[in-house]
């Protein structure tokens, strides 16, 4: 599996997560998926109810109204996007709800050591690293 994301995208990814540091952001991904590529359209970020620096929540009603308001636009929901205050590999609470939302891509940033971004799957409850293209 392939996520596609524009350079701006990611900056806006990586702006949220020094913006929010050292609270985890969070948020939706929307696009659409061909074959094995997923294209990501918009970046939606959305309230980390937890106010973590380890883990993130998202509120149901909020997730529900960006994902219908993005469904009325011919969308699909590709998945979730947080940051991490350090290593970029999902925590263990991250792979539990990984694996609650099985065809989701979640993809995590990171400044520390540097600016990063990684994505994965949790297939089956195996992980799986997705790999991201920069365009
Ligand atoms: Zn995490």
């Amino acid at each position: 599996m392939i996520i596609k994301m524009s350079r701006s995208q990611v900056d806006a990814l990586l702006e949220e997560a020094r913006r929010g540091y050292p609270i985890e952001v969070c948020g939706a991904l929307f696009g659409l998926i061909s074959g094995d590529e997923a294209y990501i359209e918009e970046v939606v970020p959305l309230k980390n109810v937890l106010k973590s620096e380890v883990m993130f929540q998202i509120s149901p009603e909020e997730f529900l109204r960006v994902l219908l308001e993005h469904e009325r636009k011919g969308l699909r929901h590709i998945g979730f996007f947080h940051s991490h205050t350090g290593c970029i590999n999902p925590s263990s609470i991250d792979l539990k709800y990984m694996s609650l939302w099985p065809e989701s891509i979640w993809v995590i940033v990171s400044h520390h050591p540097e600016p990063r971004v990684a994505a994965y799957r949790a297939i089956n409850g195996r992980l799986e690293e997705v790999n991201v293209h920069i365009e």
